[in-house]
Formats: C-alpha cells, structure tokens, sequence
C-alpha cells in the first residue's frame, strides 16, 4: 500500500498515478471479495476496540471529483462498523456563517474526540480547490491555506489524533459512465445536477488544483493516499487495508477494570 502515499513534498502528476490500478488481485472482483469480507470484520472489531480504549482518535478524509466514489467507500467500508463510534460529516457549499468565519472553524468543530472514528465526506481541502478553481478567493489568500492545514492537522496530530487523507483516483471516462448512468437510472438521478456538467468541463484545473493540495500537504503526520478508484472494489479494498493497517499500529487494547471482578458472582 506504501506506493499509494504522496511523499511529503513530492511533485504530483497525476496521469502518472494509474486508477484502474488492481494491485495483486489481477483475477478481479470476485478472487478480494474473501481478502474484503475479513478486511471488514477486522475493521469492526479495531473500531470496537478505539471506543472501548477511549484514548485515541481517528479522522477519515474523502475527496474526490463528483461520482469519484466518496459516498460509496463509506457505505462499503464501513457497512459493519457500530454506528455508536463512527461519524459523517459532509461539507456543502458553506452557509453565510460559515462563510463569516475562518474556513477552518466549521472543520475543527466535527473532528474526532477520544474513542471515535470521523470521517470527512469533502473538507477543508475544497478550500484550496474548489475555491481556488472557480475563484471564490483571490490566490493571495488560497496559497496561503497550505500551510494553514499542515499546522492544524500538526496541531490535531500532536493532540492524539491520527490523520489518513485519501483521493478517490478516477478518470474522465469512468467518470462519464458513472455520470450516465445516474441519468439512465431513476434511482440515482438525484446524484446528478447539471452544475456536475460545469466541473467536468473544469476537469484540468481540479487536476491542476489536486496536484498541488496532494504535493503540499501530504506529511509524516497527515499523509495522502491516492487510490485507484475506477474499479469500486479495488477502491474499498485499498482503503480498507490502510485503515485496518493504520488502526493496529496503534496498539491498542481493551481497558482493565477497576476492581477485581474475579470473585463475583451474579446470583
Ligand atoms: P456534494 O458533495 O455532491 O453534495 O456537493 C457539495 C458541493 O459543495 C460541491 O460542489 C463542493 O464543491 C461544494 N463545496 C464544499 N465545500 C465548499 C467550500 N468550502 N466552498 C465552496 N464550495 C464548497
Ligand atoms: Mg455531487
């Protein structure tokens, strides 16, 4: 999985970055739906494990371009964790509060406390995209937020958060199929709106965009991921087996009780 981490300040190309990359399983879907399935249930009982510990604190962040798969991952890799320890949030355009504040003060209100997981469904990282593709602030004021984000992610991270970012990799063709298919679907035009029509068109300037964020703030305490994401199943088992990787590096263990409950009988 090393291979999909952005270095810290390394340059990001991404059409050097394959997303319909399948890794060992050049079988397909079929032969990592096992290594999934146990990749999932071990995914449950770490989560299990974070909360009953209620020490440590992980937060998940998801960016992708539209239909890149973001709400998807979460339903898969997720779909057995105990929604007691587990939270979503997702980022809209902001409100005119939020808009009256910093951009990072309707972020750092959601992340993790002690015990739970956090993902981020988009994030501050539109910030430095969306704003900076569609000029909702001037460069003298986005180019700054680089190093805004590696100092409060620092900040998270010195404070026993453990940080994973991972950009959904999809390509424009994929990207048509799946716009296609939410208009050919009646249950999935919902998913679409014509302002999807207007990013695509932006395609190469959220590239250019994500080249930067990814290249910038990619860190030893907050690294990126980039995950081939043309393939779903690839997609969720990639980001599966860093999670579950990232969780047990964190040692953790279920907490002792106080008092020596040997002896007890219940009568
Ligand atoms: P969706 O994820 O499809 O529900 O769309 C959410 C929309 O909110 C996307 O078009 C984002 O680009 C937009 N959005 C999220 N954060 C920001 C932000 N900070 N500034 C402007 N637009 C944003
Ligand atoms: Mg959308």
């Amino acid at each position: 999985m090393e291979h999909y981490r952005v270095k810290p300040g390394e340059v990001v190309d991404l059409s050097r970055w394959d997303p319909n990359d399948k890794g060992a399983f050049q079988g397909g879907k079929d032969e990592a739906e096992d290594a999934f399935r146990s990749l999932n249930k071990r995914l449950e009982e770490l989560q299990e494990l974070l909360y009953a510990e209620n020490k440590n604190k992980l937060l998940v962040v998801l960016q992708a371009m539209d239909s890149g798969g973001k709400d998807g991952t979460i339903r898969r890799v997720f779909e057995h964790v105990n929604p007691q320890g587990v939270k979503v949030v997702s980022f809209k355009v902001p409100s005119a509060e939020e808009l009256a504040h910093d951009y990072l003060w309707r972020v750092h209100q959601h992340v993790p406390a002690r015990g739970e997981i956090v993902i981020f469904n988009r994030s501050h990282y539109e910030d430095v995209l969306v704003v900076r593709v569609d000029q909702l602030a001037p460069p003298a004021v986005w180019q700054k937020r680089y190093d805004h984000i590696n100092a409060f992610e620092r900040m998270l991270a010195d404070e026993g958060t453990t940080i994973l970012k991972f950009y959904l990799h999809i390509d424009l063709e994929e990207q048509k199929e799946r716009f296609q298919a939410r208009l050919d679907e009646p249950h999935k035009r919902w998913k679409f709106s014509l302002g999807d029509l207007e990013k695509r068109k932006q395609w190469p300037d959220y590239i250019r965009a994500y080249e930067d964020a990814l290249g910038k703030t990619s860190t030893d305490w907050a690294p990126w991921y980039v995950v081939p994401a043309n393939r779903k199943w690839y997609r969720d088992l990639v980001i599966a087996t860093l999670l579950v990787e990232t969780l047990e590096g964190l040692h953790m263990s279920y907490p002792q009780p106080e008092e020596d409950l040997d002896g007890i009988v219940i009568e």
